[in-house]
């Protein structure tokens, strides 16, 4: 009989993985024995793959390499089946949910995603600094006070506002594309570790055919079986209406011009408006009641986020109330307060934590569809 022998890199462990997962909320998960009901129940298991017991496992025995390689967490949307069907209540539910804040911290270069989850303090004075920049240039940089009517952009004068913005838009793409960068260095491997290179036309090619239909569709969320599809849709588009509301058309939305129902911005405002409420009040009562698995464990910044998403949309609404029945100086504090803390949730949330997952989700179908297409053909070129 003949042997044949597969030698494979040696395996570096880090043992204070456990610990550091259980710091992001993975909570119970070293309870696990190993059943593999988790795997069975999962609407995500199918031939190859095994949810989410592998990761456990890895997890455990401190093989970070293979957790940082992975796709998987990113698949998941939280449906909770699994840690109702563990016998152990090691809640592999959460046990995910911690890994995608692990994998967010692993991706980010700058290093601040990890301080925002491991540190309360770090996380209350990001914010509180960067609110306190934005008041100090409002204070400093603001135009003529007009108190006979509103005017809001003269109070904000629009080279400024429209200066601000492309800069916001700039730090933006250039922290998120290098975060999706090192994603893509660190899970395109092959199972023994070896990185694997994509010809130019796959990537441009999947990329178009992947990304797009996966942010709009949210399609892998109606794999589960108990998850509310229409729900995460209407929240997903409120998110992504305001970020472009916010960021590159902030210049057409704060106009001296009275507010019109029948504008199309203000039909998308109003929108994206309606659709964070709705959003932050039913995360705020799950998060209370504990109604689903998902909203189990809720990491300080999960509370942060849902803070400043109800602050953002309630001193949104506030200025479009006072812009409409005329009260100047109310619409300018409303506003500045509004805009003091737009910035720290768009410069933290987006790049370094929860809002980044809007864009690790899509691109991790892409790069799973890269990884399984190269595996498919037996090609590839191996760095
Ligand atoms: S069901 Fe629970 S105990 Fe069984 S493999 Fe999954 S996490 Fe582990
Ligand atoms: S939460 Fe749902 S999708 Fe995620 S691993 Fe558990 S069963 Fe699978």
């Amino acid at each position: 009989m003949e042997v044949i022998t597969v030698y494979e890199k040696p395996t570096k462990v880090a043992p204070e993985l456990s610990a550091r997962l259980i710091e992001l909320g993975a909570g119970k998960f070293i309870r696990c024995f190993n059943c593999g009901n988790c795997t069975a129940i999962c609407p995500l298991t199918q031939d190859n793959v095994s949810y989410p017991r592998k990761l456990i496992r890895y997890a455990i025995m401190g093989i970070e390499d293979k957790i940082v390689s992975s796709i998987d967490p990113w698949l998941c949307y939280y449906c909770g089946e699994c840690s109702d069907y563990c016998p152990r209540d090691a809640d592999p539910g959460s046990f995910m949910m911690a890994l995608r804040r692990y994998l967010t911290t692993k991706y980010d270069w700058t290093g601040i995603s990890r301080l925002l989850y491991l540190s309360k303090k770090v996380e209350i004075m990001a914010i509180m600094i960067v609110a306190a920049i934005v008041g100090l240039l409002i204070y400093f940089l603001h135009g003529p006070v007009v108190l006979d009517r509103v005017q809001l952009e003269t109070f904000a004068p629009i080279h400024i506002v429209d200066t601000a913005g492309l800069a916001v838009f700039f730090i933006l793409a250039v922290l998120l594309i290098t975060n999706l960068y090192r994603m893509y260095r660190f899970v395109m491997r092959d199972e023994y570790g070896e990185r694997v290179r994509v010809p130019l036309k796959f990537l441009v090619a999947d990329f178009v055919k992947t990304v797009p239909v996966h942010f709009f569709t949210q399609m892998k969320f109606k794999l589960c079986r108990v998850s509310n599809w229409i729900n995460h849709l209407i929240m997903v588009y409120g998110y992504a209406a305001a970020f472009i509301l916010f960021v590159p058309l902030l210049r057409f939305t704060q106009t001296n011009e009275p507010f019109l129902i029948v504008n199309p911005l203000s039909i998308i405002g109003i929108f994206s408006t309606l659709a964070l409420l709705y959003g932050a009040s039913i995360s705020i009562r799950g998060r209370i009641r504990r109604s689903q698995p998902m909203w189990s464990y809720s990491h300080l910044t999960d509370w942060m986020f849902i803070t400043m998403l109800l602050i953002v949309t309630v001193t949104g609404i506030l200025v479009g109330i006072f812009r409409f029945i005329g009260l100047p100086l109310a619409t300018y504090v409303t506003y500045s307060i509004h805009l003091m803390i737009v910035a720290p949730f768009l410069l933290l949330e987006v790049p370094f934590a929860k809002w980044a997952h809007l864009a690790y989700r899509p691109f991790a179908v892409y790069f799973s569809d890269l990884k399984k297409h190269f595996q498919s053909k037996g090609g590839g070129i191996h760095a």
